[in-house]
């Protein structure tokens, strides 16, 4: 009889997906292991003063390993973002879904973390679904009541590890460790993406990449005969055939119908049917037909790493046109991005020339500009600085002055450009001002000026 990982629970298919095991389930669970300390520790992790990954939307402030970037290096953030996702567009076309399965969170808590601990409290997958099957009773009261515990306490783990990217990590700790209604709505935020996550790991589960995830549902455009997914080589495996009697192989296919690979698929998919949007690449029926294959003695992976061409046609793995097109326009955008973080400034100074004023005249033979500055110290160190114009023949007078830059602060200059009428040749020429700190130009700004030639 065909056996299903699932069981209806008031108007849902509740998934039981067997315990996994093999090679790739190794693998997997090294690199889940890797990017879990990576996720817990980079918040609260320092470098030159700063946490090593500040997401912070709420100030808009972004900090990535000692660099700060903020309002005004918005485009910087949106240029990374588009690197991101073109990059996991090309990644997609070539290797399909893998990123779902191997590195997004979700994944990896949910298979890595909160499935274990299932397995491990109330056993695998058919002791599961006996469990919950089962009237309540102390057993069950017991099992479930400790499994649950445990999911709020890592819900409570991961809560606060988000808060610590968007809020900051000496924020989180501020609220932690003073009282509670000095920090009302941050005590509040922690508890309710605590129950956020809960619910997610508790009950939601793959539904987040079956259904709610919009990466998934764009599997359908990005993919094509080219893209190497875990397919079900169906020309080696059907027609299909139960082993009749032991060590007993029927002359058809390799697939012997065992159903083990839909058994262990998390999202409670049959691979055999073909390439689908549900199926997130974990490999995990990989490793579960490779095993049946062993015990038969045919050769591995009638479940793999194909694609399509190669199933119907046998014709040797050849990466397509599109992967070499994304990869172009990657390596174009990376270079850009590159070369706009090697000049970024770590003061950033906008010169306005003052509104409803042109030109005055200085004395008999010098004139004037009237200008508003502008000076953002994007460091966590406060600068002092000189403001100057680059040319030695230009003079500045100070309206409003300043030589102090508070660490990620700002501060405001007004003041004229005075320049002598003999060296005026045109009515619009450009002016350039430079700020200056321990001898080095740290930023510099251009602007007009207006004057009437000799
Ligand atoms: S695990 Fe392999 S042999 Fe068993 S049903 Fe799946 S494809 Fe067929
Ligand atoms: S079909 Fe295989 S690779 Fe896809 S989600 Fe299921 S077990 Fe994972």
């Amino acid at each position: 009889m065909l056996q299903l990982n699932k069981q209806k629970s008031k108007g849902r298919d509740f998934l039981y997906p067997k315990k996994p095991s093999g090679r790739l389930y190794n693998y997997r669970k090294w690199v889940s292991f890797v990017l879990l300390v990576v996720l817990f520790s980079f918040p609260f992790l320092k470098f030159n003063g700063e946490q090593l990954v500040l997401l912070n939307f709420l100030e808009r402030k972004f900090v990535f390993i000692g660099l700060i970037f903020t309002p005004q290096d918005f485009f910087l953030f949106a240029l990374a973002m588009l690197i991101f996702i073109v990059f996991i567009v090309s990644f997609t076309v070539v290797f399909g879904r893998l990123w779902c399965g191997w590195l997004c969170p979700q994944t990896i808590f949910m298979e890595m973390v909160f499935r274990k601990i299932e397995y491990w409290i109330e056993g695998d997958a058919n002791k599961q679904k006996k469990l919950d099957a089962e009237p309540w009773n102390r057993k069950k009261i017991f099992k479930k009541g400790i499994k649950h515990l445990i999911f709020l306490i890592i819900s409570f783990a991961i809560a606060n590890t988000f808060l610590a990217y968007i809020i900051g990590s000496d924020v989180l700790i501020r609220i932690m460790t003073e009282p509670i209604r000095l920090h009302v709505s941050g005590f509040a935020s922690i508890w309710l993406f605590t129950f956020i996550f809960y619910m997610v790991f508790a009950y939601v589960r793959e539904v987040v990449c079956t259904v709610i995830c919009p990466y998934g549902r764009l599997q359908g455009v990005l993919l094509d005969n080219q893209s190497l997914v875990v397919a079900y080589d169906f020309t080696r495996g059907e027609p299909r055939g139960k082993i009749q009697r032991q060590n007993e192989v029927p002359q058809t296919g390799d697939c012997v119908d065992c159903n083990l690979c839909v058994q262990v698929c998390p999202t409670g998919i049959d691979i055999r049917k073909g390439t689908q949007l549900e199926c997130v690449n974990c490999t995990a029926c990989i490793d579960a037909c490779n095993d049946v294959m062993l015990k038969i003695g045919k050769p591995k992976n009638l479940i793999g790493f194909y694609n399509q061409d190669f199933i119907t046609t046998r014709k040797p793995y050849k990466i397509g046109l599109k992967p070499y097109a994304y990869a172009a326009v990657l390596v174009v955008v990376l270079m850009v991005f590159s070369s706009l973080i090697y000049k970024r400034e770590v003061i950033q100074t906008t010169v306005l020339r003052a509104s409803g004023t042109l030109y005055q005249p200085k004395g008999t033979n010098k004139t004037s500009n009237l200008y508003n500055a502008e000076l953002t110290n994007k460091t966590n160190k406060t600068i002092k600085f000189r403001f100057k114009p680059q040319s030695d023949e230009d003079e500045i007078d100070f309206i409003q002055k300043a030589d102090v830059l508070p660490k990620e602060g700002s501060a405001h200059l007004t003041f004229f450009l005075i320049r002598k009428n003999n060296s005026i040749k045109k009515y619009k020429t450009d002016v350039v001002f430079e700020v200056i700190s321990d001898g080095k130009v740290l930023s510099r700004a251009t602007t007009s000026f207006f004057a009437q030639p000799e």
